[in-house]
């Protein structure tokens, strides 16, 4: 067998949807399973749709994804280059030989003769609309001009284009590992164009010629190019490549949260949540979409999520690390019907990995932005607060606000709990939690300790747990949920849960 070679073959034409990092993943998973190499291959032939930046940003994604790349432009690899405009002498090698063994033509019609024709079509109510061999024979190309005219025609500098010429009423067979056996008649086919005059090809010419020249093994992509695998494998018969073509495997869309329709690239903003792995902004517009990384997803989650758009792992075990991926992924098992996108689902896998992650690794992540909010915390102290709140968080960028009364003496104080749990009596039973907590020594301010000592006052003198550990809870934090009580008076240190207690029994008070 062959070794493994697959390829991402993105345009830069934008920032890559969760769809294209899909299909890189998909691509990654299938060749790390085998041993097999990654390549990305930018397709960047159709320069007027070429948006400056798209390219970094797609090698960026990769990256913060964790899908490494064997070959590519940064890489090196010995097919290179792996940029399609640094191509170009080859493919004008390669339509060379079509043109020569008649697979291809040159055609000079110009924008306005092609939709006369279109219309004349439609006006005639043919069941044919396309560039073929029915209607070519009324237009300006190889098959009604003589070769002097042709070469007269180029010489001059007249714009051209060289179209494929779809061979007559042949069936087109081919296997797609997830949707099983394609047919096709090429008389349903159009000459599609191949090559332009500005010297670049098209995306099929050089899509071909690239897969065959760097030895790809198997295509996987996205559904919208199976229209186009019929003449993708003519392309490679007219070359007499057909016992080196690839396998193929067209992978089925992500569709929008209710279902209807495919996931786009406007989707996101609009409905609330992210469609692309990074922050892109719009260099004409200057507009910005947000990116999985800014809203605080991990890397890990985010691919975990996107892995099973269209795949399910056999033992339905849905947290995977990447290696496990690899180990499971299979390709002849990926759905055919398109992926429903679900952003709750999204958020609860992001919360598992954070749930999951190692309190010291977590603390590394959220360093930078506690260190905005309050400047000068200790490490090691982020990781302690860290593993009480992280079951409280669906994003890394919840931390700073589920956890502020770590960092920070509450400045005010939840009014709904105010009312609901402030009574008459709580400033006197504060006072005596006060006393009670003033005489524990510093080395046994500890949370079990201090639960031990709380309750077992609460039980000598007959009170109520909730009217005491409530108020508490008001006065050390601000508000009403949290971690566990006695672990934030252990957090913040008996200075500071005794000040707390004090404050809160002065303001509250006053409100
Ligand atoms: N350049 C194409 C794209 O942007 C690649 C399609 C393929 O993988 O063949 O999706």
């Amino acid at each position: 067998m062959r070794k493994v070679r697959v390829r991402f073959a993105p345009s830069p034409t934008g920032p890559l949807h969760i769809g294209g990092v899909r299909t890189a993943l998909y691509n990654y998973l299938f060749a790390k399973k085998y041993n097999g190499d990654f390549i990305l291959r930018i397709e960047d032939t159709d320069q007027t749709r070429y948006v400056e930046g798209a390219e970094d940003y797609i090698m960026q994604s990769l990256k913060w994804c964790g899908i490494s790349v064997d070959e590519g432009i940064n890489e090196g690899g010995k097919y290179g280059p792996y940029k399609q405009s640094e191509r170009k002498d080859i493919y004008k090698k390669y339509i060379q030989i079509l043109l020569d063994n008649g697979s291809a033509y040159y055609a000079f019609d110009t924008p306005e003769e092609l939709d006369a024709m279109r219309k004349r079509l439609e006006e005639e109510k043919s069941s044919v609309r396309q560039y073929n061999r029915f209607t070519r024979g009324q237009m300006k190309n190889s098959f009604t001009l003589s070769e002097k005219e042709v070469s007269d025609k180029i010489n001059a500098g007249e714009p051209y284009v060289i179209r494929f010429n779809i061979p007559e009423n042949e069936n087109i067979t081919v296997k797609d590992i997830i949707r099983g056996e394609v047919n096709v008649n090429s008389s349903q086919l159009d000459d599609k164009v191949l090559f332009k005059s500005d010297g670049l090809p098209t995306y099929h010419l050089a899509n071909i010629v690239d897969d065959y020249l760097m030895g790809i093994t198997h295509v996987i992509r996205g559904e919208e190019w199976l229209p186009s695998l019929p003449l993708h494998v003519l392309l490679y018969k007219s070359f007499g490549w057909e016992n080196n073509m690839p396998e193929f495997a067209h992978l089925p869309l992500l569709l929008k949260p209710d279902g209807k329709g495919k996931l786009s690239k406007r989707d996101g903003d609009r409905l609330g949540f992210p469609v692309f792995p990074l922050e892109w902004k719009d260099p004409e517009t200057g507009e910005i979409a947000s990116g999985y990384r800014e809203n605080g997803y991990l890397p890990e989650a985010f691919i975990n999520m996107l892995a099973l758009l269209g795949w399910t792992p056999e033992d339905d075990n849905e947290i995977l690390s990447v290696e496990q991926m690899i180990k499971e992924f299979d390709i002849s098992k990926v759905h055919k019907a398109g992926a429903r996108f679900s952003p709750e689902k999204a958020k609860w896998f992001n919360k598992q990995y954070i749930i999951k992650m190692p309190n010291d690794k977590l603390a590394a992540l959220l360093l930078p932005e506690v260190e905005k909010k309050f400047p000068g915390t200790d490490i090691l102290y982020i990781e302690k607060v860290a593993g009480m709140v992280k079951e409280r968080m669906n994003f890394l960028s919840d931390f700073c606000d589920q956890a502020s009364f770590f960092f920070e003496t509450p400045e005010s104080y939840n009014p709904k709990v105010v009312k609901k749990r402030w009574k008459e009596d709580t400033p006197e039973t504060l006072s005596n939690i006060f006393n009670l907590l003033k005489d524990v020594p510093l080395h046994k301010f500890t949370s079990e300790y201090l639960e031990n000592s709380v309750k077992a006052y609460i039980e000598k003198n007959e009170l109520n747990f909730g009217k005491v550990l409530n108020p508490l809870r008001l006065v050390l934090t601000g508000t009403g949920g949290g971690p566990h009580l006695f672990d934030i008076m252990e957090a913040v240190g008996k200075e500071e849960t005794l000040l707390r207690i004090e404050k809160g029994i002065n303001e509250i008070k006053k409100t």
